[in-house]
């Protein structure tokens, strides 16, 4: 049990699970966020089978089991409805050891502060300057009332795709990289969405240069995405309507999604990514950590779990070896399978969301004569991640 400090910049899906991570060795740890107060937002999210694993090992698996919503499996469909592949769940977690889940991202952010100490966030706290050292690193923030220096043992930088603090320690790095289409997404409310008969399946369905997908979450909602490749800062209609009109003919219940979504529930993003790879996570006494170091484009749904494995990584790592060699070790076995995952990530984006009519032809005849347990196998090495010292819980 460690009684050192650490301080955590963002409080994301990463910066939280770092902070489960971290508080359940005993660090005494410090959570601070830009955002002027913790206000869970977005829309779904889905749990890959590795995440799962890693939220066992934190002590959050029941309370996933019990708040999100159990995938019976995955499916893939062209948008006409003609089946890709089906994958049932109980193929998943015979293979992987565990289920897809999916839920609110409000559901996971309010999961993952549950049972962290009473004082750990501290929102309205911008991170602007890292002094990272060989014991300790320093970083100072801004606040409504002005600016404040706090030193740690470790830092954590959990800020994003975005990060500064990463920008700070690496300032020739080049920064995000457009991915080539905009993503929409929604909520469908319980109400409305039980009368489209929806199983609870995680289901992708292919294009031309658009995508859409859909899962059942928490409580009976329906969260739903839609891809579209358009060029970089192009502003596509953000309207509910438009969008019926992009999705029109495909196969059910995908324009009953959209009839159904309210409107104040839409959100659009251009995806972006880290294309070039960082040359360490690690700068002195300090770690980066989830989209900061390694944001991998949505395509195989594991940016956040590829963050809260970095989150379990981190505090086992440190608690095995001790602090330096922890965070040597941390960015040993962190790098390499990100940096795969990045790539795997960005080959399949490149696939599914092809609009070149012939490309998109070969796909789906390919994806469709293979078996199904050849098309899990892309994302195997993904799901099949355990915690790398052994769950204790
Ligand atoms: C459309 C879409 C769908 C996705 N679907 C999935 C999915 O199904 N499954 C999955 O695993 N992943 C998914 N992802 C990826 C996932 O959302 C991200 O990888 C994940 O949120 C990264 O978490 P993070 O904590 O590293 O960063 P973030 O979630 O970006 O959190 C960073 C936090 O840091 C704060 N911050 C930033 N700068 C500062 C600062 N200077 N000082 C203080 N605070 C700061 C921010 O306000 C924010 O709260 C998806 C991504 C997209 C775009």
């Amino acid at each position: 049990m460690s009684t050192s400090t650490a301080i955590i910049i963002g409080a994301g899906i990463g910066g939280l699970a770092a902070a489960h991570a971290l508080q359940r060795d005993g660090w005494r740890v410090t959570a601070y966020e830009q955002a002027p107060a913790i206000a869970p937002v977005g829309a779904g999210v889905g749990i890959a089978p590795n995440a799962v694993k890693a939220l066992d090992y934190l002590g959050l698996g029941q309370a996933l089991r019990d708040h999100g919503r159990r995938q019976t499996g995955l499916e893939i469909r062209l948008r006409r409805g003609g089946l890709v592949g089906h994958i049932p769940a109980a193929d998943i977690e015979r293979r992987y050891g565990a289920s897809f889940y999916a839920l609110h991202r409000a559901e996971l952010h309010r999961l993952l502060m549950a049972g962290l100490n009473p004082d750990t966030l501290r929102s309205g706290h911008r991170a602007e300057k890292i002094t990272p050292g060989p014991d300790a690193a320093t970083v100072t923030l801004s606040t409504s009332n002005g600016t404040v220096s706090e030193t740690a043992d470790l830092v954590v930088a959990a800020d994003g795709v975005r990060s500064r603090l990463r920008a700070a320690l690496l300032p020739d790095y080049p920064g995000p990289t457009y991915a080539g289409y905009t993503v929409w997404r929604g909520i469908v409310p319980a109400e409305r969405a039980e009368p489209l008969g929806i199983p609870a399946i995680l289901s992708e369905t292919w294009g031309h240069g658009a995508r859409f997908g859909s899962a059942t979450i928490n409580d009976g909602q329906i969260y739903w995405f839609a891809c579209e490749s358009v060029p970089e800062h192009a502003t596509p209609e953000h309207d509910l309507g438009l969008l019926a009109a992009r999705f029109r003919g495909w196969h059910d219940p995908i324009p009953g999604l959209l009839a159904a979504t309210p409107e104040d529930t839409l959100l659009r993003h251009d995806v972006y990514y880290l294309r070039a790879r960082l040359p360490g996570f690690v700068h002195g006494r300090v770690a980066l950590l989830g989209d900061a170091a390694h944001a991998v484009t949505p395509d195989i749904g594991q940016g956040a779990c590829l963050a809260i494995e970095d989150a379990v990584t981190l505090a086992a790592a440190i608690e095995e070896n001790g602090i330096d060699a922890g965070l040597l070790a941390y960015d040993e076995l962190r790098r390499p399978r990100t940096e795969r995952m990045a790539r795997t990530s960005g080959k399949l984006g490149r696939i599914m969301q092809t609009h070149n009519p012939a490309a998109a032809l070969l796909r789906n005849s390919i994806a469709s004569a293979l078996p199904t347990s050849l098309l899990i196998s892309a994302v195997g090495t993904a799901l099949a991640w355990t915690p790398p010292l052994g769950a204790d819980t």
